[in-house]
C-alpha cells in the first residue's frame, strides 16, 4: 500500500505553538525523512466558512498567512503539494455521498465537535455546515487516499470518523477507499497544548495563542504574563509544576541544549523542575528561560517568513500549481468512487 500522508489546517489566523508542536513538527520531521509516496498539506477554508461564512475576508487573507507559515516551517514545495480546499470541487461531490452513511446523532456524538458548538455559542442554531464538518473532512483524507494523518488529539474523534466512513462504504459498494491513520506526538503534552492563559487548549478562536509570527516583543508580553502556580507567590514558596503552563511549555520546547546555552545551573528540565517544586525559585526567572527557548525556535522561522513576505506572488504561484495537481488527484478518486457506486453512466 502507498504511503500517503495529508493534512491541512483552517485558515482563521496564523499558525502558532500549538499547531508546532501539535502538528507542524511531525510534518517536517516526515518531509525530511522522505519514509512516503505522496504528502499532501491544505489550508482547509471550505472548513473555516462553516463558523466564519458570515466573514470570507478574514477567510481569504488568512490563505496566504497560513501558506507563509507553512514555508516558514520548513515545509518544502518540492517534496509537497500545497492546496486551497474550496479548489478542489470533487471535495463536494464526495462529502454529499458519505453524508448518506452517517446519522445526525452520530455526528452530533463527536466530542471535539460538542465541544466546540458550546464554545462558539451556536445554541440551538447550529449551521448544518459546522456539524457536516467531520463528514467533509473525510472527503479531503479519502480523496487522496491519505493513510498518514499527522494532527493534535483534537482531531481523533475525525479520524475515527472518517475510519468508519471508509468501512461503510467500502462495506455496501465494495472495496474503494483506503483507511487513515492519525498519527498524533509521542509527548503528551504536544499533543494539545494549552493556551497562555492556561485554558486547555491553544486555538486560534480562544485568542490565547502565540504565534509564528509574533515578535520578540509580543513573545516577551506574552510569556512574562503568563499564568502559572497561583500559589506560589514569594520566590522561597514551593511551586507546582504540573499545573503550571510555563512548565508545561518548557516540556513541549525546551532541550538540554537550551539549558547548557540559557540556563547552565541545570542541567535539564527535571532539575529545574526540582528546585521550583522544592521553593526557592522565581517565576521571572522560569518565564526569561522561556521566552529564550521560544527566541530560539522562532528566529528561523521568521527570517524565511521576512523572504515570503516579500515574495507573495511566488507563494500564490505555489498553492495554484499544488491545487492544479491535488485537483487531478481527486478527481481520479471520484471516478473510483462513482464507478463502485454505480453512477459512472456514461464511462
Ligand atoms: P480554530 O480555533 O479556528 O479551530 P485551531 O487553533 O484549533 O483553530 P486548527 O486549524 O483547527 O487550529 O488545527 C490545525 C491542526 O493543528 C490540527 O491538527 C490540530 O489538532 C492542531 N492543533 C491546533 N491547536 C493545537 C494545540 N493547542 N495543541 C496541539 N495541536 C493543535
Ligand atoms: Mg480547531
Amino acid at each position: 500500500m502507498k504511503k500517503i500522508i495529508l493534512t491541512g489546517d483552517r485558515p482563521t489566523g496564523n499558525l502558532h505553538l500549538g499547531h508546532y508542536v501539535g502538528s507542524l513538527k511531525n510534518r517536517v520531521k516526515l518531509q525530511n525523512e522522505g519514509d512516503y509516496d505522496e504528502m499532501y498539506v491544505f489550508i482547509a477554508d471550505t472548513q473555516a466558512l462553516t463558523d466564519n461564512f458570515n466573514n470570507p475576508k478574514k477567510i481569504r487573507d488568512n490563505i496566504i498567512e497560513v501558506a507563509i507559515d507553512y514555508l516558514s516551517v520548513g515545509l518544502d514545495p518540492s517534496k509537497v503539494t500545497f492546496f486551497i480546499q474550496s479548489t478542489i470541487s470533487p471535495l463536494c461531490e464526495l462529502t454529499m455521498y458519505y453524508m448518506n452513511l452517517v446519522t445526525l446523532a452520530r455526528l452530533e456524538r463527536n466530542p471535539t465537535v460538542k465541544q466546540e458548538i458550546k464554545q462558539k455559542e451556536f445554541g440551538s442554531s447550529i449551521p448544518v455546515g459546522f456539524l457536516n464538518y467531520p463528514i467533509s473532512q473525510t472527503a479531503d483524507i479519502t480523496a487522496f487516499e491519505a493513510t498518514i494523518i499527522p494532527v493534535g488529539d483534537d482531531q481523533l474523534p475525525m479520524i475515527e470518523q472518517a475510519r468508519e466512513i471508509v468501512r461503510s462504504f467500502n462495506n455496501i459498494y465494495g472495496e474503494t477507499l483506503v483507511e487513515p491513520k492519525a498519527i498524533i506526538p509521542d509527548a503528551e503534552v504536544c499533543r494539545r497544548l494549552p493556551g497562555t492563559d492556561g485554558k486547555a487548549k491553544m486555538s486560534k478562536s480562544l485568542g490565547n495563542c502565540i504565534y509564528l509570527k509574533d515578535d520578540s516583543e509580543t513573545v516577551k508580553k506574552k510569556v512574562m504574563s503568563m499564568y502559572t502556580d497561583p500559589n506560589h507567590i514569594r520566590v522561597e514558596d514551593p511551586g507546582d509544576t504540573k499545573n503550571n503552563t510555563v512548565f508545561i511549555y518548557l516540556e513541549a520546547l525546551s532541550t538540554d541544549e537550551h539549558f547548557k546555552k540559557y540556563l547552565p545551573e541545570y542541567n535539564n528540565l527535571n532539575e529545574l523542575k526540582a528546585h521550583y517544586e522544592k521553593g526557592g525559585l522565581g517565576d521571572v526567572k522560569v518565564k526569561k528561560f522561556l521566552y529564550n527557548v521560544i527566541e530560539d525556535i522562532l528566529n528561523p522561522i521568521r527570517e524565511k517568513r521576512n523572504y515570503y513576505e516579500e515574495n507573495t506572488d511566488l507563494v500564490y504561484k505555489i498553492l495554484e500549481e499544488g491545487s492544479s495537481k491535488a485537483l487531478a488527484k481527486a478527481n481520479e478518486t471520484l471516478k473510483k468512487v462513482k464507478k463502485s457506486m454505480l453512477i459512472d453512466y456514461f464511462d
